[in-house]
Formats: C-alpha cells, structure tokens, sequence
C-alpha cells in the first residue's frame, strides 16, 4: 500500500473474540488472504477466551505460512495481556510504538529497591517501612506498605512482577478471564493460595498469583490439570473478584461440586456454608428461605431484586431452617411465633453478621437473612458520587456545629451507607459522635455506637435521652419514625448538638413536611433543619456486555430539559458475566436540598409540599431525575433505570 493512501475498510477483529466467533474469523482470514492485507484492526477487541486466543493465533500462523506476517493495529488490552501472559511476541505483532513488554527481569533485588526503581516509593518511606516491618515479625514488608498507604496493592503486584520476572496480568481487568475454564483444582486450594486460572492455550495454563513467592501455588495447578503451568501476578482483589467470576459462572451453569446445592449428601451444616458463600459471592444483600407445600424456594436479593437459586426437597430446607435457628440463637421449638436473631460468619477472607428473622407462614416457617458485611468499611464521602455542587452543599451542613442533616429515601435505597460515609467524614478525636441504631449495621471507628432493643425496654426515645446527658456533639438517629424520636431530635439540634438521622419520604422537600406531619412545629423545623439528600439507587450497567441505543427523537424531547444529551446512550444486554441481566452493581442518585433562607420563611409557613419543591427546585436543588439521567449520559446506566429511581420531575 502507498504511504499516503487511507488505508480503506481496515478489516476489524471481533469485539468479543471467543467459540461463537469462529465463522467470523473464518470469513476474516478469507478476505484479508485474497486481499492482500497485511494489516488488521484490533481496537474493537473487549475480550477473549481461550478458544477465542486459539482461533487468532491459527489464523495469524496460517497467514504467515502463505505470506507476510498479518499486525493487529490498535491492540487493545485483552490483546496485549495475552501476548504478555504467553509471551507471544513473535506470533502477535502489534505495531513498533506500541509498549507492552514485560520489565526486565531484576531477579536478586530486594522488593524495596525494585518499588523505588519504579519510582513509586522514596528512600525515606521506605525505610521507615522497614522499621515498621522489624517490629512486627508476623507481617511482611510489602503488607505495612500497602497498609500504610505508601503504595498501591497494584504498585505492590507490579513490584513483584518484576522482582520475579514474571509479566503483571489483571486477568479481569484486562479482559483474558475465560470463565468457562475447566480446571478441576478445588475452589478452597485456589483462594487459600491466591491462584486465578484465567486462559489456556494447547497445553498451557495461564494463572495470576498474588505472592509469585509461593512456589506451591503452581504446583497445586499442575497436579489437579496435568497441563504445564505459566505464571503471571495480580492483585489480591484482583485475584478474588476473578474468582468470584468463576465461581459465579460455574453456579450458574448448574454444575461444579462445591457449589452443586442438590446432592442430598450433603449436611445442613455444609449446605448452609455454601448458601452464605455464594450469596456473598454474587453480592446479595438478603437470602431468602421460604417453604411451599412441595418445595423449599431458596432466593438471593441481588442488586434490589430477588431471584431463585435453587428449590430444596422439604426435609433439606427444614433440617436447614432447623440449623439457622440453632445458630442464630432462636428457640428451635418455638415455630408459632416470629423470632429474630443474629449470626456471625467469619472464614479466612470473609466476616459477616447475619440478621436472621424468622415468620411463620401456613407452610411453615420462612427465614429470611440480611447480610452486613463487617470488613466493608464506610465510602468516603466523596467517592459516594455526589455532583460536585452537592458534596459541597453537604460539607458545609456537616461542618455546622448544631442543626438537622436528613438522608431520605424508601428502604433499600442506600440511606444508611450515606449516613455512615458522613460519621466517618466527621469522626475526631476531639468531637463525641453518639449513634442510636436498629440493627447497628457497621462499626465506625471512633464512634460509640449504640443499639435499641425493644425486647428489653431499651426504646429509640430512651436511648436517646441517656445518650444526650452522655455530653455528645454529634448524634446519629438511625431512623426518626415517631414523634417522640423527631421531638428529640429538634430538641437536640436546638441545644447545640449536629443531629443526622434518616427518614422515610420520596424526596428531599418531602423531609420538612413529614417531620411537620409527625407533630413537630414548623418554625421548629424552620429553625433546625439544614439539609436534606434524597437518594436513589440505580442498576448499573454492565461493563460487558452494555450496547449503544439511539433514543427515539420523541425521548429526547421530552427529556431535554432534564439534562438528556444528544446522541448515543446505552441499553443492557445481557451476558454470563451479569447472569444475563445486563446490569452489575448499583449506584446512588442524589438530590441534596440545602436549607436557604427563603425556604426557611416558607417551611415556616407550614407550606403544601409541592410548594417547597418548587421553591427548592428554583434555589437551585438538582432533582433525582436529572442526577440520574447524567449517569446516563454518562454511559453509566440506561433511561428506564433513571426514571424508575428518579420518578419524573
Ligand atoms: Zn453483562
């Protein structure tokens, strides 16, 4: 081809490249032998699998054994983690400038020397690192410093990389995790060692490691595979999610012994542990046990929404009924009556508490389990996702020595994380925060937190009273639901206390008339209210499989004035990374109404909410709905989600 000619119809390599692109290769390798091209496009490139890799590497070979050698122009990563990882430099030629060649090998250096060769640490961090290592004998260097803060676990994986020669691959990250790898070794050898099988080639395994230390880690692989074994390092979390991903898979498609809930061998104790992993593993927030007249329905709520795991024969689910009664502390014979109750889980990576409640229905008792993840710590306030103006609405409300700062929203919208995210921001030595909490969710250090318990006479207002003699600046009420909590609450901010506490209406205006409704008088309300976020959680997309959409004209029009942009936007697909619902995680919207002083003189007035809206809304509040359809303009999350969590104002 002459220099100066556009290159025409560059032929493109397959976004996803994996068994069911096969013809499509086919048809590739086709055209670009009768055409002569000696160039191909591989920037649409978002993952491969091991057949995927298998099929490219044929037609490259085969193309060089009847001429030149073909080069993948515009390698994204999936590409280039697979050369790395195989180090198939001779075979996958990307153009000269593009740099992906592993470090030079400094086999012998101490992991010091390499972190600040690679310029992520000073000499002078790292030898008080050092020190701090010397004087705890159990930890190792490279854990003070990740856990000091001084370098990133992904610094620390690159570090080791290099110090072992070995190539860095995030086998999720970087798009080469072949979920459907079969590689027989038993989950529980690969978590306790940190190995992530992610692609294989002929006879070779690629895995990542996150201590390329462990000279077992590869062992384990070669006796349980038969197949020689290629090592590259990862992150801890890196290794972990991977493995989440699989595990996910390998459940989803019904097989695999470790996650098989259906073999009738296994003992309550055992399927009980299976049913608590595997919810953690697909991020549920409650499991679900329900008895029906042939049946016992076993349900995870993930991302908001229920869905079946599994029906257990009814003796298994009563039998593990019977097991998370014991556990969690219930009277096994009582069966008449509601019970709750709490279980503690811990394993070598996992610590959960298990709200355990159970009712009884006509077909016997149903238990439900809410999971509180105890090693999840409080957001940073800022990583929340609050728009800019927002977080600094809130900042200043926090910063006030005295008044209310509401978190509103219907259960299930992430009201609490917002609350603790806030405590966490303003926790200091020399401030006393005090919380009143129904369950107490999280621990946040530096706070004393305290738990009502109804059982006991140990009410909201009661706990409340005590805890205001206790000389507290700053107090969080898990929920104001009555007047007796909301009449403390004013009061409290009244004297000279920051009050934060939840409540239960649909938007941030919405805040002043209920605590209005409850009894409170409005110039009290006037008086003490700073602030209210309304929030919203939104499903998001998933990253995988999200395709672009071109909204109908009439959809833009009409939400235009929300902020909707022009052009593309995203709708959910569905792939085996998402158990095909096209979503993955959630997010929050906000709305966050600061109180000014012309809402003041109207909350005052005892005003109709729609009043207040549109005044908040006119002294510049943002609405939920147009917080939400910036998330999808963004890319981040699709129309209808915007609407369903925003509503339509
Ligand atoms: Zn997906």
């Amino acid at each position: 081809m002459h220099p100066s000619e556009q290159p025409v119809n560059l032929l493109r390599l397959p976004a996803v490249l994996n068994r069911t692109r096969s013809e499509d290769l086919g048809e590739l390798w086709l055209a670009a032998n009768e055409q002569g091209v000696r160039e191909i496009d591989g920037s649409d490139v978002s993952t491969l699998d091991s057949s995927g890799l298998a099929l490219l590497l044929d037609g490259l070979r085969r193309a060089r054994s009847i001429g030149e050698a073909i080069t993948i122009m515009a390698p994204t990563a999936p590409l280039m983690a697979a050369r790395r990882a195989f180090n198939l430099y001779d075979l996958l030629m990307f153009p000269a400038d593009i740099e992906d060649v592993i470090l030079e090998a400094e086999l012998g250096m101490r992991l010091g020397e390499v972190l600040m060769d690679l310029g992520y640490l000073t000499e002078e961090t790292l030898e008080k690192a050092v020190q701090q290592a010397e004087e705890r004998p159990d930890t190792y260097l490279g854990q003070v410093l990740v856990e000091e803060g001084l370098v990133t676990e992904e610094q620390l994986a690159r570090a080791l990389a290099m110090q072992h020669g070995l190539p860095y691959v995030d086998p999720l990250g970087e798009g080469v995790l072949d979920v459907s790898l079969e590689c027989e070794v038993p989950f529980a050898e690969l978590r306790v060692h940190g190995i992530l099988p992610y692609l294989r080639l002929g006879d070779t395994i690629a895995v990542s490691l996150k201590d390329p230390a462990d000279v077992y880690a590869a062992d384990v692989v070669r006796k349980y595979t038969g197949l020689s074994v290629i090592t590259t390092v990862a992150t801890p979390a890196a290794i972990n999610a991977g493995l989440d991903q699989i595990q996910r898979a390998v459940a989803a498609s019904g097989g695999g012994g470790e996650t098989g809930l259906h073999e009738e061998s296994v003992g309550a104790e055992e399927r009980f542990n299976e049913i608590v992993i595997n919810a953690i593993i697909e991020g549920a927030s409650d499991i679900h046990i329900e008895p029906f007249p042939d049946h016992v329905l076993l349900r995870y709520r993930v991302d908001g929404r229920l869905h079946e795991v599994t029906r257990l024969a009814k003796d298994i689910g009563h039998s593990l009924c019977a097991r998370i009664k014991v556990a969690a502390g219930c009277d096994i014979s009582e069966k008449r009556l509601p019970q709750d109750g709490r279980i503690h889980y811990q394993d070598r990576t996992r610590d959960v508490d298990l709200r355990v409640n159970t009712l009884p229905t006509v077909n016997g008792e149903k238990v439900v389990m809410r999971i509180l993840d105890r090693t999840t710590k409080a957001l940073a306030l800022d990583l929340l996702g609050l728009q800019d103006r927002d977080m600094e609405q809130l900042d200043e409300a926090i910063r006030m020595p005295h008044g209310m700062v509401l978190v509103t929203g219907p259960t299930g919208s992430g009201k609490t994380t917002t609350l603790y995210s806030v405590l966490d921001e303003i926790v200091n030595p020399e401030t006393n925060v005090s919380t009143v909490e129904n369950p107490v969710e999280r621990a946040v250090k530096g706070v004393n937190q305290t738990q009502i318990n109804q059982k006991a006479g140990l009410s909201f207002d009661l706990c409340l009273r005590a805890l205001l003699r206790q000389d507290p600046d700053v107090i969080m009420i898990g929920e104001i639901r009555d007047m007796e909590t909301a009449e403390i609450a004013v009061e409290a901010s009244l004297t000279g206390h920051l009050v934060l506490a939840t409540l239960h209406t649909n938007d941030a205006p919405g805040a002043a008339s209920r605590l209005i409704q409850m009894g409170v008088e409005p110039f009290l309300v006037s008086a003490t209210l700073r602030a209210v976020v309304a929030q919203r959680l939104v499903r998001k997309l998933c990253e995988q499989c999200k395709k672009p959409v071109d909204l109908p004209q009439a959809t833009h029009d009409k939400y235009r004035s929300f902020g909707l942009q022009d052009g593309q936007s995203y709708s959910a697909a569905g792939c085996p990374s998402c158990r095909q619902t096209g979503y993955d995680g959630r997010r929050g919207i906000f709305e966050v109404m600061t109180v000014t002083q012309n809402l003041q003189d109207l909350i005052a007035s005892n005003p109709a909410t729609a009043d207040l809206r549109r005044l908040a809304l006119e002294e510049g509040m943002g609405s939920l709905l147009e917080d939400g359809i910036d998330r999808v303009n963004r890319g981040i999350t699709t129309l209808e989600e915007a609407i369903r969590a925003g509503g339509t104002s």
